[in-house]
């Protein structure tokens, strides 16, 4: 039995939601097709052909990367790859291109999009979890023709279950403020060698150090999986936020956050007891790097191609 039968690849957002709307709930969006394809073959065993596909990733809106006014503005169709590859997201959003850079291997980052990391909802999505730490905001276009802004994780409504419904709408691109002076960011996770898809946890940070540089004066934290949705350790920001950027801090926030976290146990990828330790293993690693972005203006992101 075939997986679909039509294959669309419409040139406009507009096009797309149209077409969607000719196939009335049994057509839907792909882009690289690395989860979707896995889905379609493994999960429905093959039981249900999809009536369409259809391809966004030539819709040039969706696959532009631009600043304009100190934000970032990143296509849902931007490959793993192409955010890896971009100079302005490593210099002023380092932990994005840290977390896309690991993304399965070379084959699954040239052709997996940052749009299908948010758009498949999971919790542990690598790019998922560095937008969630940027404070990204994502725009879609509703099936009722309507375009809107809205906070990224308002898209999320459980494990692999998303407010875009990919039979009908699309998700069109992110937006994260860009990373001005004393603000840095990094990315940090852990995953099993012979990895399934998705990292044991990942932790992203944007911090913002006072004038002086010796002081959190703000900060995101992601770390995830540790729900059904995707979410910021606002506990753990709190810990950080007035205080001086020193092994204590480190110390007290690495503690808030295991006390107010709550991973839970994966049958494929970990303990509740490993990510509960890591946590802190994660925070160690990132926080410090992240304030030295903060203080130097220098980011050249790490590990990328090592996932
Ligand atoms: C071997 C392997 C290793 C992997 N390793 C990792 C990893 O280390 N970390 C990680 O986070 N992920 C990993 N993944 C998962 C996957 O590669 C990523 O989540 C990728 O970003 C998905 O993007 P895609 O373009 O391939 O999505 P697709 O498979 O094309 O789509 C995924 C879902 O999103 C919908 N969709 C896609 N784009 C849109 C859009 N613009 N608007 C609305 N709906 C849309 C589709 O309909 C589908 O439901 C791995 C996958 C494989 C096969």
């Amino acid at each position: 039995m075939p997986l679909w039968h039509d294959y669309h690849t419409p040139a406009t957002v507009e096009e797309a939601i149209q077409t969607l709307a000719r196939y009335d709930g049994e057509a839907r969006i792909i882009a690289g097709g690395t989860d979707l394809l896995i889905d379609l073959q493994h999960t429905m065993q093959g039981r249900h052909t999809l009536a369409a596909l259809v391809d966004v990733t030539a819709i040039s809106e969706m696959t532009q990367i631009e600043e304009q006014d100190d934000l970032i503005y990143v296509g849902a169709g931007v490959t793993h790859t192409g955010i890896v590859d971009s100079p302005l997201i490593e210099q002023k959003a380092t932990c994005l291109v840290e977390s896309c850079g690991v993304v399965g291997g070379p084959q699954v980052r040239n052709v997996g999009t940052l749009g299908g990391n948010v758009a498949h909802a999971l919790p542990a999505g690598d790019g998922t979890t560095s937008l969630t730490a940027l404070n990204a905001e994502a725009e879609v276009a509703w099936h009722t023709g309507q375009r809107e802004w809205l906070p990224l994780l308002q898209l999320f409504k459980g494990p692999g279950l998303s407010a875009v419904d990919s039979t009908r709408d699309v998700l069109i691109r992110f937006r994260f403020k860009a990373s001005q002076q004393q603000e840095g960011t990094a990315f940090k996770r852990i995953m099993r060698p012979q990895g399934v898809a998705l990292p044991v946890l990942g932790c992203a940070v944007w911090v913002k150090l006072n004038d002086s540089g010796d002081t959190y004066a703000d900060a995101h934290i992601c770390i995830g999986p540790v729900a059904s949705i995707p979410a910021r350790a606002s506990e753990a920001e709190q810990a950080l936020i007035g205080q001086p950027t020193t092994e204590t801090t480190l110390d007290a926030v690495s503690h808030t956050a295991r006390e107010t976290l709550h991973p839970r146990t994966s049958k494929y990828r970990s303990t509740a007891a490993y990510r509960d330790y890591m946590i802190e293993t994660l925070l160690r690693q990132a926080l410090p790097l992240a304030v030295e972005r903060a203080r130097t203006g220098v980011a050249q992101a790490e590990g990328v191609g090592m996932g």
